[in-house]
């Protein structure tokens, strides 16, 4: 019998509907790959029973006749940043631990309308906040995968580390991912899978533990593009209970896939090619381009002007709404509590904040106070918000002479752990192609595309208008058939 682990969400869905399998005898070949691969540390808590369940229910379903909802019987892995009701929500961060949300998250609830299980929650970095996972206050996530001959721990991305890792190690055929300046794209990059950033408002951010909420969005992270598709259909959707969700009906997706591009135009901005990129990345991209002429599109060069400014401008906005979001925390509420003996109010929070919050946390909460003081808040702020709305007419005036943008999603394959922790300002540089996405609300899309010389994964970004998910889909489809990437990292765990 085939290792029902090596089957994609797609397949999953179809084989249980069919009566190929068993939704239980899916939910336990995960939980078992789960239960073994805690040297990768991808899973903060595991909910075996969850999956369970929902398996059971599905194959109640079936066995009664019903029409199996469009994720009955797929188990998923669920980011530790969506809330989760009676199980252990933590964003990765000392100040949570020990919180148990009374209530559900919007998104993982409509994950769980549609019929999906869970795994368990994933491991990130600290409230969403990294490039590596190495900001997590459990331990880091480590990539399953590794260079030849080496046994040095690579990095998974961030934020959404433990989500790439589960996808790409197979304990979970998807799992959800929330990117505020690439924390789908760029650990789906490293880890060789694909994940979908929707259009700013696509998905309820209610019961999202909150980073920097003008940016945060949901999106799934799967083995291939139709997974991402059939996975975003169930987690989007409009939300009374998100004042920025969008009154939007959900397209599906998944019926409209197509990777013919004919009559297409695919742009290719010139701003991104960045000083120092690396040949293998350049090269990538070249050979992206010839996919999208194969496919049938048309190619033409496109100018971002204000390209350079999107990671300052992002490293503005961003910390300044996350010290605002993250005031919350202070040892009233939730989690965490620090009370010296004798302390009063102020000391409790200062003792709660300083003993709970991991140091990069720290960083962006004194930034972001800093850039929002009143003797800073023009020179800063309000240039980085003027910078944001250039960024967003740059691509404005971009599809006016195309429908897509093709570019790399990162600057470089996986590094290794430890490499760039020392050094914030190069670890913020691996966002530099994703944030001008994430600045403008836009729709962007990582998917697979070769492998660098140490046999790492790279991936390839396509960015599209508002409410085009569907071509970023497409063309992330069209490059996946032509890429043919098929290669999984080797089990040491
Ligand atoms: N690496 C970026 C940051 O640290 C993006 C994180 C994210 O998208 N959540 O802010």
């Amino acid at each position: 019998m085939t290792d029902l682990t090596t089957l994609g969400i797609a397949a999953i869905r179809d084989g249980v509907r069919d009566g190929q399998f068993k939704a239980r005898e899916v939910a336990e070949a995960f939980n078992a790959k789960v239960a073994g691969a805690d040297a990768l540390n991808a899973f903060l808590v595991k909910t075996p029973e969850h999956a369970l369940a929902a398996a059971d229910a599905a194959d109640a379903a079936r066995a009664a006749g019903e029409t199996l909802k469009p994720l009955a019987g797929v188990p998923i892995g669920m980011k530790d940043l969506f809330a989760t009701k009676g199980v252990a929500t933590t964003a990765a961060s000392k100040i949570l631990e020990g919180f148990v949300p009374p209530y559900e998250s919007t998104v993982s609830q409509s994950l769980w309308n549609a019929g999906a299980g869970m795994l368990g929650k994933l491991n990130l970095d600290q409230f969403a906040m990294g490039s590596s996972n190495e900001t997590s206050a459990f331990g880091n996530v480590i990539s399953p995968w590794r260079r030849p001959n080496d046994t040095a721990p690579l990095a998974p991305g961030g934020s959404s580390g433990g989500s790439s890792t589960a996808v790409s190690a197979g304990l979970a055929p998807g799992a959800t991912g929330t990117d505020t300046g690439g924390s789908i794209r760029q650990p789906a990059a490293f880890t060789g899978i694909s994940g979908i950033k929707p259009t700013y408002g696509r998905c309820s951010r209610w019961g999202t533990i909150a980073f920097a909420s003008s940016l945060d969005q949901a999106g799934p992270m799967a083995r291939d593009v139709r997974d991402c598709a059939i996975m975003l259909e169930a987690m989007a959707g409009f939300d009374a209970k998100d004042a920025t969700s969008l009154k939007l009906d959900v397209p599906n997706w998944e019926a409209a896939l197509s990777a013919d591009l004919k009559g297409k135009r695919v742009g290719v901005p010139k701003e991104y090619r960045v000083d120092g990129m690396p040949a293998e990345i350049e090269a990538l991209w070249q050979q992206g381009i010839a996919w999208m002429r194969d496919a049938g599109a048309e190619i033409v060069e496109v100018s971002l002007p204000h390209t350079k400014y999107a990671l300052p401008a992002y490293y503005i906005i961003a910390p300044a709404e996350a010290s605002s979001n993250l005031a919350r925390y202070d040892g009233v509420r939730y989690g965490l509590r620090d009370l010296p003996e004798g302390a009063g109010l102020q000391d409790m929070y200062a003792a709660t904040r300083a003993a709970g919050f991991g140091d990069e946390v720290k960083r962006r909460i004194l930034i972001g106070t800093y850039v929002l003081s009143a003797g800073f808040y023009d020179a800063y702020y309000t240039q980085a918000q003027k910078v944001r709305t250039l960024i967003a007419r740059d691509f404005e005036r971009a599809f006016e002479q195309c429908d897509v943008l093709l570019t790399p999603t990162a600057p470089s394959a996986a590094f290794a752990l430890g490499e760039k922790q020392a050094d914030p300002l190069a670890m913020y540089l691996n966002d530099v192609f994703t944030v001008p996405a994430s600045l403008a609300g836009l729709p962007a899309m990582s998917v697979p595309g070769g492998l660098d010389k140490d046999g790492l994964p790279l991936g390839l970004q396509i960015i599209g208008k508002p409410l085009d998910e569907q071509g970023v889909l497409n063309a992330g489809l069209a490059i996946e058939q032509r890429a043919g990437f098929t290669a999984r990292p080797q089990a040491w765990w």
